[in-house]
């Protein structure tokens, strides 16, 4: 005997022991799904060994009969799931069944609030498969052997559900894993054929792999006769049956098992493609973002198969990064069963394949989005932060993407982004030519932006944009239907056709009037901008900071720093409105110290109103509290 045969102890790692709690409490309301996703695991390991044994076919051990298998035994209370598939060393069960070690978990926990209610909803982000077991029984026995290896290393692992488990070595002569749960007393009624049938049949009958159980004895002689087998779901690959022969129930289960999320999906496309390229899509839309979906490591890609065989997890090259939520399958017929992964690189048919599949992906969430409103605004909910990458990933798609984003804006001054482009184009004024909008770090900053001032008052709209990608966004979406976007933050404010003759002629008369207020301002200012001049922008707020028409945005700026850049710096443009009576005491303050507190104070708000910090807040303060107490006195 090794060393490591004997039976040995181990803690859960901690996050694992939080998650078995939390899953064992909050998904007590759909117990049946323990077996959909036991049966799903053992599916994903038959897959496996086929897979592995397209290279080394003596891995099936003179057992090529991929199945899974279910028995029950009434009155031990037990339900065992038996699959011929990989198997794991004993390694493996430590590090899969013992630790979550995907990356991220931690932070996701800690993200829980302790609200069991709140957290079984974020439960279904994380897919917790195995560990569902445990909702059902109260101890969980495991007995595996990985393909290829002696007999004598099969292991047994055991746990109850609380914070320990046992490993050990034990011989096992089939290859694969067998789990029997012994059930809790209020779950027993789980040991019995019918209902497991009925379970299966509803979770399961997509899974490819024949599901077998024994069929149940009748008759007299029901005793003495083995009975028979029967396979009880459908098992043939879901992709392969034809649209209409498979039920939205169908669809519904084989996304959980390939996504290994708790909850439906929005929408799926199904499709087959024949032609000089010969393969089958099923593709989905989730209804929640996974916790990691901002992780750069975190797993993306469809599953890919080969001629029905599965190939490999997380094959990321058949769809571009800003679609990474999209869950399903490909499967090829023209690929070859040992492509691997810088096969797939290369291939300029996978290419193709992706532009086909990107197509298919922005097609299905037009559809939704015309078609089923609410849909797509948890669809928008979730993954429109992602959705915004694409312009700039994907520059041949760029109108339809940009078709499909949606912004808050000042038709609703609400802050659900629940308004297209479309939507806004409809409501251009005449003699409008751009898109406006205008970017801040949140809501209210955009909503409340000076820079909107003049655009309100004659009731132009504005995109209010506040997510950290709109800037980054917008510099590559540039234009949409042909009407370029406008940053209200940004250069002159030009408003085209739409400043009559008279309003024009009016600026141009108030720059002349205030020429010496403006140089009077430069000069105090010196320093801190680029220029002064006279606004066309506001009408309520005495003064604004702009950026020059080729500066990079204030936003855009912060982010940029925030994550350590060093940035060129770049002076703004100080922008006053004469009508504000602040601005008229101004221009009368003869006090040249005065005036140039003044000055400072209004630049500095400028920045306030922003949401930028200032450069010497004490000093804003000090000059801000001078003039406060000579207004008292
Ligand atoms: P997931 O299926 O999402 O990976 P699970 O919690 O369902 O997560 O399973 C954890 C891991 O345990 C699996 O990824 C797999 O490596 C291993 N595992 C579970 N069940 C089996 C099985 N029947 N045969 C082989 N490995 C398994
Ligand atoms: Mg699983």
């Amino acid at each position: 005997m090794t060393v490591e045969a004997h039976k040995e102890t181990r803690g859960f790692q901690t996050e694992a022991k939080q998650l078995l709690h939390l899953m064992i409490h909050s998904l007590y309301s759909n117990r049946e799904i323990f077996l959909r996703e036991l049966v799903s695991n053992a599916s994903d390991a038959a897959d496996k060994l086929r897979f592995k044994a397209l290279s080394d076919d003596s891995l099936y051990e003179s057992d090529s009969e991929l199945a899974i298998r279910v028995e029950f035994d009434k009155d031990a209370k037990t339900i065992t799931i038996i699959d011929n598939g990989i198997g794991m060393t004993r390694e493996e069960v430590v590090e899969n069944l013992g630790t979550i070690a995907r990356s991220g978990t931690a932070q996701f926990l800690q993200s829980l609030s302790g609200d069991e209610k709140k957290d079984s909803k974020l439960i279904g982000q994380f897919g917790v498969g195995f560990y569902s077991a445990f909702i059902v029984a109260d101890r969980v026995e495991v007995f595996t052997r990985k393909a290829g290896t002696p007999i004598t290393e099969g292991v047994h692992w055991e746990c109850t559900g609380e914070a320990e488990f046992t490993v050990e070595t034990v011989e096992k002569n089939t290859r694969g894993t067998t789990i029997t749960l012994h059930l809790k007393p209020d779950a027993e009624e789980f040991a019995d054929g019918w209902r497991l049938r009925s379970i299966i049949k509803k979770y399961s009958d997509h899974i490819s792999l024949p599901v077998i159980m024994k069929k149940d004895p009748v008759g007299e002689d029901a005793e003495s006769k083995e009975p028979e087998d029967e396979t009880v779901n459908h098992a043939t690959a879901l992709w392969t049956r034809s649209r209409s022969e498979v039920s939205d129930d169908e669809y519904k289960e084989f996304y959980k098992h390939v996504s290994h999320d708790f909850e439906d999906p929005l929408s799926w496309s199904h499709n087959r493609v024949e032609g000089k390229l010969d393969y089958t899509s099923l593709l989905y839309i989730p209804a929640k973002a996974p916790f990691d979906l901002y992780n750069r490591d975190a797993s993306r890609g469809l599953k890919l198969y080969v001629q029905r065989t599965f190939i490999m997890d997380d094959a990321e090259q058949f769809l571009p990064m800003y679609l990474r939520f999209v869950k399903g399958i490909v499967d090829s017929n023209d690929l070859s069963l040992n492509v691997s992964r810088e096969i797939l690189q290369k291939d300029p048919n996978i290419d193709a394949m992706r532009t086909a599949l990107t197509k298919r992906v922005l097609d299905m969430l037009g559809k939704m989005a015309k078609n089923n409103p609410e849909d797509y605004s948890k669809f928008w909910q979730a993954f429109g932060q992602v959705l915004k990458e694409g312009p700039a990933e994907d520059f041949a798609n760029r109108e339809k993407i940009a078709s499909l984003l949606r912004f808050s804006s000042t038709h609703t001054d609400k802050p659900d982004q629940d308004q297209s482009l479309d939507n806004y184009i409809e409501r251009m004024k005449e003699g409008q030519e751009k898109i406006y909008y205008v970017a801040a770090e949140n809501f209210n900053t955009a909503k409340n932006s000076p820079h909107l001032e003049a655009l309100r008052k004659r009731g132009i709209e504005v995109l209010l944009l506040c997510d950290r990608v709109d800037e980054w966004l917008m510099s590559h979406l540039m234009e949409y239907k042909e009407k370029h976007f406008q940053d209200v933050g940004k250069g002159q404010l030009n408003l085209g056709e739409l400043d009559t003759e008279e309003d024009k002629k009016a600026q141009e008369e108030s720059a002349k009037q205030h020429e010496d207020l403006v140089k009077r301002v430069k000069d105090v200012l010196d320093n801190r901008v680029a220029d002064v001049r006279v606004t066309n922008r506001l009408t309520e707020s005495p003064a604004c900071i702009v950026v020059g028409e080729h500066d990079m945005g204030a936003q855009m700026r912060r982010i940029l720093e925030q994550a350590g850049q060093e940035l060129p710096e770049t002076k703004p443009i100080f922008e006053l409105n004469p009508e504000h009576p602040l601005v008229d005491k101004l221009d009368h303050e003869q006090n040249e110290d005065r005036f140039a507190d003044l000055a400072n104070i209004l630049f500095d708000q400028a920045s306030l109103a922003e949401g930028g910090t200032l450069e010497d807040p004490a000093a804003y303060v000090s000059k801000l509290n001078k003039l406060l107490l000579e207004l008292s006195n």
